[in-house]
């Protein structure tokens, strides 16, 4: 069965000469994975699912919050509203605006126990993600797998992007080899701010970077870290070199993959919030939870989550047993309540 490409939704991407109908042919048998779907994530997912990619695999631990829509393209008020998990809300966006691929939403935290897994069978992944500890992890799951993937931040008025071919590039610890170490950014989009227009430039080159390598042209990505300030004028791009003697990309030491899972916390950026996330091998027991909790407190909830007030804190309970607690960006406060209220 051949597709009629001159009449399709995909009409002017096909007959631009760097796609034509292989390439379109080509996005429709990759998988992209998206994880983050904040700012960059969101926008990039809206680019990509219009563009035709055939799976779309979205990767988010939070759900939709007021602050949220300032940017964040997917979602609107209603998905505040109810607080419905960022994979859910931003898929539910994406089927009305393209019904013909795949959407696999997954609401997890990213961490070495699961970051193989999402990346598995991935044609390339684009981050949308808040803070350098996970884009770590996400750089060794990428070299070793072999994945490409395309890296992504924005703060302020500022971004910057890069893309990242295993075994070509320099990877993002080539480039920035503290970062994995680093847990908390000093500086968060809750104490700087963001602006919008700058995480969908941001987004967009990520995009064109994850089509490039879909429709199998990996020789036409940038070899540059780009860098713009749309409040300063400044767009530049500095050239990056790979490190021969890169501990994650040439001696293959991937240090956080390998590292146990234990009760992890991090603060959320731009929230005043701290999540906490037990190890895979924790089983909470949702249903005696939510019915103990329901003792105590009143509840509010939906098919995904439940949320109480406590010591003059708001705690959200995810079915898989993470915790977020609002009010606070200290994780031993945060810690001391998920004790008390959960237990572990
Ligand atoms: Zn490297």
């Amino acid at each position: 069965m051949t597709t009629n490409f001159a009449s399709s939704r995909y009409a002017r991407q096909v007959v631009l000469k760097e796609i034509g109908e292989a390439g379109q042919e080509r996005l429709a048998r990759s998988t992209a994975v998206i994880v983050g779907l904040g700012a960059l994530g969101s926008n990039s997912a809206n680019l990509l699912a219009r563009a035709g990619v055939g799976t779309l695999r979205l990767v988010d631990r939070d759900f939709v919050d007021w602050t949220n829509l300032q940017r964040q393209s997917l979602f609107e008020e209603e998905d505040a509203a109810r607080r419905l998990p960022k994979a859910e809300a931003a898929m539910r966006c994406l089927k009305r605006v393209n019904s013909e691929i795949r959407y696999e939403p997954i609401t997890e935290d990213v961490n070495p126990g699961n970051i193989e897994r999402l990346v598995a069978g991935a044609t390339v992944l684009v981050d949308g993600l808040d803070n350098f500890y996970t884009r770590a992890l996400v750089n060794e799951a990428c070299i070793k797998l072999g994945t490409p993937w395309v890296y992504g931040a924005c703060l302020g008025t500022f971004g910057n992007a890069a893309t990242i071919i295993p075994g070509v590039s320099a990877c993002l610890h080539c480039m920035l080899p503290e970062v994995g170490q680093a847990v908390t950014p000093p500086l968060t989009c809750e104490t700087v701010g963001v602006l919008g227009a700058v995480a969908v430039l941001i987004a967009a080159w990520q995009s064109s970077e994850a089509v490039k390598i879909m429709v199998g042209r990996k020789d036409a990505v940038s070899n540059d870290l780009v860098h713009v300030d749309v409040w300063r004028n400044d767009f530049s791009s500095l050239p990056m070199k790979r490190n021969a003697d890169c501990s994650i990309c040439s001696q293959r030491k991937f240090g956080l993959l390998g590292k146990a899972s234990r009760l992890a916390t991090a603060s959320l950026c731009g929230r005043n919030a701290v999540q906490i996330v037990p190890p895979p091998s924790f089983k909470i027991d949702f249903e005696l939870l939510r019915q103990t909790l329901g003792r105590l407190f009143t509840l509010e909830e939906n098919p995904y989550l439940i949320k109480f007030h406590a010591d003059d804190h708001d705690l959200v309970v995810f079915h898989d047993g993470r915790v977020m607690v609002f009010g606070t960006s200290d994780p031993s406060a945060a810690l001391s309540l998920y004790g008390k209220y959960i237990g572990g």
